[in-house]
């Protein structure tokens, strides 16, 4: 019998009050508990359905649909886990990074204040919902800068990534209503730059892909 383990909901890594008044708390009790639940969950059913498939418990699969819901979720499950530690409370997070992330984004960008005004803008500009994610890639050892549409495509491609935004209006409409960019340009003092320091140090240590 075929049986896949479960993804579970991580826990939040701080109070959902920690991010006042940039992100409130019931913007943050809602996105992580109801959104964020929604894509461990729905990437579970999908597991579901291809488990009683394989085990001959029902005949056919609608393959287009179960696995576009488990990428859909299971990358809605991974962006959002990554959004959470990507942040740190107020006071603790923002400024500019330090380390080698710091002379990396100096090297692929030109600067951080080129970096921080490339990477707002993809935010600000992705079309309906989405993510903007600083990336590496082990291709070239470079940085890159993508839109994310939905939350599909991360999950295949071979970039690691290092610092993601989320631009679903989940996100941000209780707090900021429409206003995206006040959202965006607000989110900067909550980046959390020890996390991405640390990403990118195992990033660059990662196996290079092999083409
Ligand atoms: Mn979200």
């Amino acid at each position: 019998m075929v049986s896949f383990k479960r993804y579970e909901l991580p826990p939040l890594p701080y109070p959902y009050d920690a991010l006042e008044p940039v992100i409130s708390k019931e913007t943050l009790t809602y996105h992580h508990d109801k959104h964020h639940l929604a894509y461990v969950n729905g990437a579970n059913a999908a597991l579901d359905k291809l488990e009683k498939y394989l085990n001959g418990q029902v005949e056919s699969l609608d393959v287009r649909a179960v696995l576009r819901d488990f990428e859909f979720n299971y990358g809605g499950h991974l962006l959002h886990a990554l959004y959470w530690l990507n942040m740190a409370p107020k006071g603790k997070g923002g400024g500019k990074p330090g380390g080698a992330i710091a002379d990396a984004i100096n090297k692929y960008f030109g600067g951080f204040e080129k970096f921080q005004k490339l990477f707002g803008d993809a935010a600000k500009n992705v079309e309906g919902v989405g993510w903007a994610l600083l990336a590496y890639d082990p291709v070239t050892g470079e940085l890159r800068i993508l839109q994310v549409e939905k939350h599909n495509n991360v999950v295949t491609t071979n970039l690691i990534p290092l610092l993601i935004v989320d631009v679903f209006e989940h996100a941000y409409y209780i707090d900021y209503r429409n206003d995206r960019a006040k959202y965006v340009d607000s989110w900067w003092s909550l980046v959390n730059w020890d996390d991405v320091e640390a990403r990118y140090q195992k990033a660059l240590n990662a196996p290079k892909f092999i083409l």
